[in-house]
């Protein structure tokens, strides 16, 4: 799976450096294959190539570009099996769950945004001003490795649409995926320099597109931590930056839920792709007469949940990433001060596999229910009425998401209260089109949709 070129200018061009990066399978431990290692000399010509493509790019019409986006998604649905394959192959996703997410979500992101550029364009108008929606400027794209195809796709496809032109980095642990993005750039002919790509680490291809003094907005999804490193370095020029940061979201079951399907979805939330899930509902709030009930429910759910190769039809949890997420989580629960009532299920010996594990009677303040553990870790935490539930779940530095259970309009009342930029009532399912994004330190900004879209224009006001 050796790929040795970079993506600039409309075609496959070869690396300034002979360093690469190896792509580990983390269910196996082996090496799948290399990626160039890029450098801020690849970064350097990959956003001239953008920001020369920017003028002609931008003067198209929404309309002409939702159709360049359509002929992407042709070509990139056409991959769907591949894809599925990969993220199997470099994340460890069960095959499954990356056929529907990893693989089907991004597509359907993609259609959307196509459709979206087919309508007319809305202009405003207040008093005698014209308001216009123009784009940003060149974007560059940072992204990690969880969702790898999802994560680009909600920023490339608005940013095109919008008339962006743009320098992808995806993350180091799963390249892979953002190649075959780009094959499917390349067969449905985007015009040259609109797309780029360049592969590379954080330290030196994120740092160097971060701080390019001709990127114009840094888009980034990842950790708090590199959010505010990236931060920094837009500052300094007053770059625009849109962070889709970490999250430790609450589930709420209030004393009239469902507690039964509340705790089945909500354990199945916390533990998708083994936890590695940045809206993932992590500190389960259980009414205090349900308590009991729920922590022996989420416990026997967890213990249910096969452990294993992503590549076997009955795995529902894969490995985490790689070897220092492995270690990372580990210590989350070696130093845990709660009850652990779930975490011994056996896992296999090779790859970076962990039990799914949950623990009750966790201190709201403590290391396990306010750090974002990024594996399969649940913590459960009991409350006594609505307003302690909502205390309890605000009581957070984080605000990406959330779950309440309860009578609609009770639960509706609890969502919201909550200081997330999203909350699912009685299992609401996810929406592609609607706003993504934290509150907090969880980010700035919002992805998909409308307001995905409106992330990457400028608004002009034209006095007539
Ligand atoms: P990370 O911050 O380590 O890396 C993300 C990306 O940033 C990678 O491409 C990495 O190479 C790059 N990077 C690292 N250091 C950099 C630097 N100094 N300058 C520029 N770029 C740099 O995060 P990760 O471990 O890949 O991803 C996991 C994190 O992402 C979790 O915290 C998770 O919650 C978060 N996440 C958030 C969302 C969201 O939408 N809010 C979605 C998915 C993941």
């Amino acid at each position: 799976m050796n790929r040795d070129r970079l993506y600039i200018n409309g075609r496959w061009v070869a690396p300034s450096s002979d360093e690469t990066i190896a792509v580990e399978n983390p269910a196996t431990e082996e090496i799948l294959g290399h990626v160039p290692a890029g450098t801020a000399g690849d970064v350097d010509r990959a956003v001239a190539a953008a920001r020369a493509a920017f003028d002609g790019w931008a003067a198209t019409s929404m309309a002409e570009r939702g159709a360049v986006l359509g002929k992407l998604h042709e070509a990139l649905a056409a991959r769907a099996a591949d894809i599925a394959r990969t993220v199997g192959l470099e994340l460890g996703t069960p095959l499954k769950i990356a056929q529907a997410v990893q693989a089907g979500l991004p597509l359907a992101v993609l259609r959307g945004y196509a459709d979206l550029a087919a309508q007319p364009v809305r202009e405003e108008t207040i008093g005698n001003s014209l308001v216009v929606r123009e784009p940003v400027g060149v974007v560059g794209a940072i992204t990690p490795w969880n969702y790898p195809l999802h994560q680009i796709v909600a920023k490339v496809a608005a940013a095109l649409a919008a008339g962006c032109t743009v320098v992808l980095k995806p993350s180091e642990l799963t390249p892979l995926t953002a190649y075959l993005l780009f094959d499917a750039a390349e067969e449905a002919g985007l015009p040259a320099g609109v797309l780029n790509l360049v592969p590379g680490t954080g330290a030196v291809v994120g740092a160097a597109i971060a701080g390019h003094p001709d990127v114009d907005m840094v888009s980034f999804t990842g950790s708090t931590a590199t959010g505010r490193a990236i931060s920094h370095a837009a500052a300094d020029r007053i770059a625009r930056v849109a962070l889709e940061l970490g999250g430790k979201s609450a589930n709420v079951i209030l004393e009239d839920a469902d507690v039964t399907k509340a705790v089945r979805v909500g354990v199945g939330n916390a533990f998708l792709n083994s936890g590695q899930t940045c809206t993932a509902w992590t500190r389960m709030l259980v009414h205090r007469s349900h308590y009991d009930a729920a922590v022996e429910l989420a416990a026997s759910a967890a213990e249910s949940f096969r452990t294993g190769d992503p590549f076997d039809e009955a795995t529902r949890l894969g490995p985490l990433v790689s070897a220092a997420q492995r270690e990372r989580v580990r210590g989350f629960i070696e130093r845990a001060d709660a009850r652990i009532v779930a975490g011994a299920a056996p896992v296999p010996e090779k790859g970076y596999f962990v039990a799914p594990t949950v623990f009750a009677d966790v201190d709201p303040h403590s290391e396990l229910a306010q750090e974002e553990i990024f594996g399969p870790v649940l913590s459960i935490i009991a409350f006594d009425d609505d307003d302690h539930a909502v205390r309890i779940a605000n009581d957070s530095r984080y605000g990406l998401a959330g779950g309440v259970w309860g009578s609609q309009e009770r639960a509706l009342a609890v969502a919201r209260r909550m200081r997330t930029g999203a909350v699912d009532v009685n299992g609401g399912a996810f929406n592609p089109l609607a706003p993504f994004g934290g509150y907090k330190q969880s980010g700035i900004g919002r992805e998909l949709g409308v307001h995905g879209l409106g992330e990457f224009q400028q608004t002009k006001a034209i006095q007539q």
